[in-house]
């Protein structure tokens, strides 16, 4: 019995991150072939492969080259940095420092004459051109990496520069079919081409801002119209067509803002559509990355099913093997192609984002990946998947898109006589093996990307990174070292020799450190887990805030003190234990807490999941160190006859105060430190969050940490906060909040009798993230926007001051402007929302103050709209352009950014400038040039540095987390020293001689 269409999406959800064995154990059993037609596919592969790797072109071409360059080489690693960033570098200077600093890292001589290949031979791709300057014969002894200082000698930086970009280039075309559409298509109609269909891609990659969604609309309603001059055959199959990346029609095409693309994203892509199928031109929809399928599914089902398309099969998908829902998303799609009669293109990939995907999964703590961790999996699922595709010949034309001469064969194996379908491949990819298949009478397509260099950067180190890896085909295939049987291996008998189908070097995202286990975390866009998730917040949204939580007075804090000084305190492993029982249930709470999170705290559900993440990560971290150091003794070196050993202990009392910014987490951690230190907590919430704070102690009573151990004091700071540090009694305060609040603490710890005590601050940062000319603008603007607005800016980590070469300045602003258009303010509990309010009144006053002295002072760049109608302290995002540091003297906490321009030349000078504001916590950089973010990493004074990346959301045990100077005293929250701060040490030595002599000596010589 056929599924109804709903039925079969919510199974395609229900396994977005499928058990890899049991996923295998289905797949191989639909990939594999009787043995005869497994032989007769082996057999062919292997005459296919022979005669490619006999083909001249393999040997000298590309394929050649790229094997020698595979990014299991340095050089290999090295030439991709200098093909991502060398083309769009505006200004020569910089162009001639990533020069610089790659060609000066590689061993190329290395590669002078080991293989064949013209390309290979000619060194570098820089010799690839300046072959003509100088002759690599005279060159090639010498000290490696001393080429590029010998070439640039020789004919000056100039010269290599130009030869360079000259020698990118030359790569890109490799890839590209044409600068524009019309060339492209030229191209397609002339020499081998001909022999080809073709699916032209406007290059582009996701659209920031809408005005980029506009052009790229505009280049694909071009592009429609000019290929529809080429599409004369009566059926799309054989037309030449087009595919579309839905991420570059619409700026915000992710999961979270689901109806506002669903609203917006559709009737783009309808009109697409139906303006193709008025001139035949069939249309692919790209698949993109595991967070966007199901978005996109929504699309092409709308789309699909318009009337206006009834009867025309020209509309297609990509469906990505190495996903787990790719057989669901088969299956699927064969009961929508049923329910309208008609048939639906269906490309089958691999895919091409496996990296991305992986290291996504791990960062989000999800409870396994949404693809196979396996090669030969993917490969099997491949094969499954076009096995079920070719069975439903009513219900889709099959493309079978890959380079796999293992994969093509299959396909043939399967295919009925006369049974429609294609191949497709890659422009500039597969020549060789697809010149033979052709030969033989079946139609084969080349996907062909149109556009001009800049633009097909991304696209180019996608295809780099893919060709470059010794896992794929076509790297194989090219390397005649690597065994015919290799190339050729039946996935189906690989994976069916394995007794475990994940591949075990890659650890799950909860195995990732060795020594404890990773918080757990889930997908928003995975909607089986998430819509239920969802649902429960929104039911507990306005309840959770009836809970009364009364401030205490300082007799209550007193009598905590007093209670606290006479806590029985657990031993280590019991404390550890505790902690971690702690981290598992603010994990199972996690509904409750992210609901009073968004309604006490105005976190976002992204940021309220990120913190009750870190509160358990801080739980199991410091439960790891408490039975690490704490537990026993450490036995010290020294002379026979006497036993030395150090003991770490705790202090006493405890004092924590933490900040409405990160009411859960903070607060947590520096309770989950104290206690794993062996000390008594006293443990005081920030004013705005007690209803976070108290559940959270609940949770820390329920885990087993004694009540007396724990008290909880919520209150003003000026009342409980100010008589529980001036206690005499209190052995140590934790602090995290603003600066002056702490210069105040140490103030009263300075001035009380007794003891002196260890005072941990953690303060705020006037934070700044330093651009140069060779940063990619799309991925800066997007660091920038996490960096200076999540949270409504109110992170300490948060960046407040953006540092823009100016030759890169102009970019970056204008998807600046665009980008913050783009963000939606508005209540935290909605999963759409990007900035919440920020806290109260007081900071929303100081921020429209500062607001009305920048717009006074400094030229506004760009702001977000605030929605009519919503109330609240909103405070819409503002990027400010100042002359110099000198108009920003201090931390402004909230969504305002300032931005300053730079000469290149003045980099250090701008460092020591950051510096000398005297705070010190978090810094990013954007360059591609090592020797730069050397510059930035050994003169700046921070904390954390941040390199190609956002600067917030430090990672527990990965990223420590303090500054220095007025940024905080450290050690840093989650390193491996903070719970020192909170012991003391104790040695205990033993004259073990003084009773009876030094027997075990006695025993021990000879
Ligand atoms: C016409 C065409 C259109 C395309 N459109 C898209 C598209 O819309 N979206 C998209 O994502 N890609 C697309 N691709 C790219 C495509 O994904 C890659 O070209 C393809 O994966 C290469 O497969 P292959 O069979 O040629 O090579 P093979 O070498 O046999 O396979 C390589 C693939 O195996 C997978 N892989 C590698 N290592 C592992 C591992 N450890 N575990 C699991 N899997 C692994 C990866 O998917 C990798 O790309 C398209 C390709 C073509 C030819």
């Amino acid at each position: 019995m056929d599924q109804p269409i709903p039925a079969l999406r919510e199974a395609l959800r229900a396994n977005y991150l499928r058990d890899e064995n049991e996923a295998l154990r289905d797949l191989l059993a639909r990939a594999r072939l009787p043995d005869d037609a497994a032989a007769r596919v082996q057999a062919k592969a292997r005459s296919l492969v022979e005669q490619v790797r006999a083909s001249p072109r393999t040997q000298a071409g590309m394929q050649s080259f790229l094997t020698e360059y595979d990014l299991s080489s340095q050089e290999g690693v090295l030439l991709m940095c200098v093909a991502e960033a060398l083309l769009r570098i505006p200004d020569a200077a910089t162009a001639d420092k990533l020069i610089r600093d790659k060609l000066a890292q590689g061993d190329w001589e290395r590669h002078v004459g080991r293989n064949k290949s013209l390309l290979v031979n000619a060194g570098t791709w820089g010799m690839m051109l300046t072959g003509r300057l100088l002759s690599l014969d005279n060159d090639a002894s010498g000290n490696p990496g001393g080429l590029f200082s010998r070439v640039a000698a020789r004919v000056g930086e100039p010269v290599v520069r130009v030869a360079l970009r000259q020698g990118m280039k030359l790569m890109a075309e490799q890839f590209v079919m044409g600068r524009t559409i019309g060339e492209a298509l030229a191209r397609s109609r002339g020499g081998e081409s001909a022999r080809y269909r073709h699916s032209f891609d406007m290059l582009g990659e996701a659209a920031f801002t809408a005005t980029d969604a506009e052009r790229y609309f505009t280049a694909y309603e071009q592009a429609i119209d000019a290929i529809a001059a080429d599409a004369t055959r009566q059926s799309p199959f054989e037309n030449p067509g087009i595919s579309i990346k839905l991420s570059a029609l619409h700026p915000r095409y992710e999961y979270a803002q689901r109806e506002r693309v669903l609203a917006g994203l559709t009737p783009r892509v309808l009109a697409l559509v139906e303006r193709a199928a008025r001139g035949n031109v069939g249309v692919t929809l790209d698949a993109e990355e595991a967070d966007r399928l199901d978005l996109s599914l929504d699309i092409f089902e709308r789309v699909f099913a318009a009337p206006a398309l009834a009867g025309w099969e020209g509309f297609g998908l990509a469906v990505q093997a190495y996903q787990k829902r790719a057989p669901f998303v088969i299956d699927w799609l064969i009961a929508l192609a049923r329910s309208q009669r008609r048939r639906i293109m269906v490309r089958l990939v691999k895919g091409a984002y496996w990296d991305t995907e992986i290291k996504r999964s791990q960062v989000q703590g999800l409870d396994g990946y949404p693809v196979f961790t396996r090669k030969a999996n993917t490969d099997v699922s491949y094969l499954a998947c076009a096995a079920r595709i070719i069975a439903a010949p009513d219900a889709f034309y099959g493309q079978f898109a890959t380079h796999n001469a293992h994969t093509v064969c299959t396909v043939l194996e399967r295919v009925a006589p006369g049974q429609p379908f294609e191949f497709q491949r890659l422009h500039g990819m597969g020549e060789d093996l697809y010149e033979r298949v052709i030969a033989e009478g079946q139609a084969c397509r080349v996907y062909a990307p149109v556009g001009t260099h800049e633009d097909l950067l991304p696209y180019l180190v996608r295809r780099l990174l893919e060709n470059g890896a010794n896992t794929s085909f076509v790297n194989r295939i090219a390397d005649a070292a690597v065994p015919v049987e290799t190339v050729i291996a039946d996935p189906v008998s690989v994976v069916a020799r394995e007794d475990d189908a994940r591949n075990r070097k890659i650890p799950l995202p909860r195995d990732l450190y060795p020594d404890r286990r990773n918080s757990g975390g889930f997908a928003f866009a995975d909607e089986a887990v998430s819509r239920p998730i969802l649902a429960a917040v929104r039911a507990q949204l306005e309840r959770v805030m009836t809970v009364r939580v009364n401030d205490a007075d300082a007799q209550m804090a007193g009598a905590a003190v007093d209670a606290a000084s006479r806590a029985a305190i657990p031993p280590a492993h019991a404390r550890a234990a505790a902690l971690e029982r702690a981290a598992d249930l603010i994990e199972a709470d996690r509904v409750r807490l992210l609901a009073l999170l968004a309604r006490e705290a105005g976190r976002t559900l992204p940021d309220g999941l990120g913190e009750i993440r870190e509160a358990a990560d801080f739980c199991r971290y410091y439960a790891m160190l408490a039975r690490r150091h704490f537990a026993h003794p450490e036995e010290l070196p020294g002379p026979t006859g006497e036993s030395n050993r150090l003991e770490v202990t705790g202090r006493g009392p405890f004092v924590t105060i933490s900040p409405w910014n990160f009411p859960l987490s903070i607060f947590v951690g520096q309770i989950a430190a104290a206690f794993a230190a062996g000390n008594a907590v006293i443990a005081k919430p920030a004013e705005q969050a007690p209803r976070i704070g108290l559940r959270a102690v609940e949770l820390l009573h329920e885990a087993g940490v004694p009540r007396p151990a724990l008290a909880f004091i919520p209150g003003r700071g000026e009342v409980v906060g100010a008589c529980l540090v001036a206690d005499p009694r209190i052995a140590g305060v934790a602090f995290t909040g603003s600066t002056a609040s702490a210069q105040a603490i140490n103030q009263v710890l300075a001035a009380r009798p007794g003891p002196i005590v260890p005072f941990i601050a953690e303060t705020g940062g006037l934070n700044a993230m330093l651009v140069d000319s060779s940063a990619l603008p799309e991925q800066v603007v997007a660091d920038v926007l996490a960096s200076a607005f999540n949270s409504a800016g109110q992170r300490c980590s948060a960046l407040r001051l953006l540092c823009l070469q100016e030759e890169i300045a102009p970019r970056v602003l204008e998807l600046l402007e665009g980008g913050m258009r783009e963000l939606i303010v508005g209540d935290p509990a909605d999963l759409a929302t990007d900035v919440g309010p920020v806290i109260d009144a007081e900071a929303l006053a100081m921020l429209e103050a500062h607001a009305r002295r920048m717009d006074a002072e400094a030229r506004l760049i760009g702001t977000t709209p605030v929605p009519a109608g919503l109330t609240g302290h909103f405070f819409a995002p503002r990027a400010y352009e100042i002359a110099s540091l000198d108009a920003i003297e201090r931390e402004v906490f909230g969504p305002i950014l300032h931005v300053v321009r730079f000469e290149a030349s003045r980099l250090g000078a701008m460092v020591d400038a950051i510096n000398a504001k005297g705070y010190g916590l978090t810094m990013g950089v954007h360059s591609r040039i090592e020797e730069t973010v050397e510059l930035v990493r050994r003169r700046a004074r921070v904390g954390n540095l941040y390199v190609n990346r956002n600067m917030i959301g430090a990672t527990v045990g990965v990223q420590p987390f303090g500054g220095e100077g007025l940024s905080g005293t450290g050690p840093k929250a989650g390193g491996p020293h903070y719970l020192f701060r909170f012991a003391t040490e104790r040695t205990f030595t033993v004259n073990t001689a003084a009773a009876g002599g030094n027997a075990s000596l006695i025993a021990a010589s000879e």
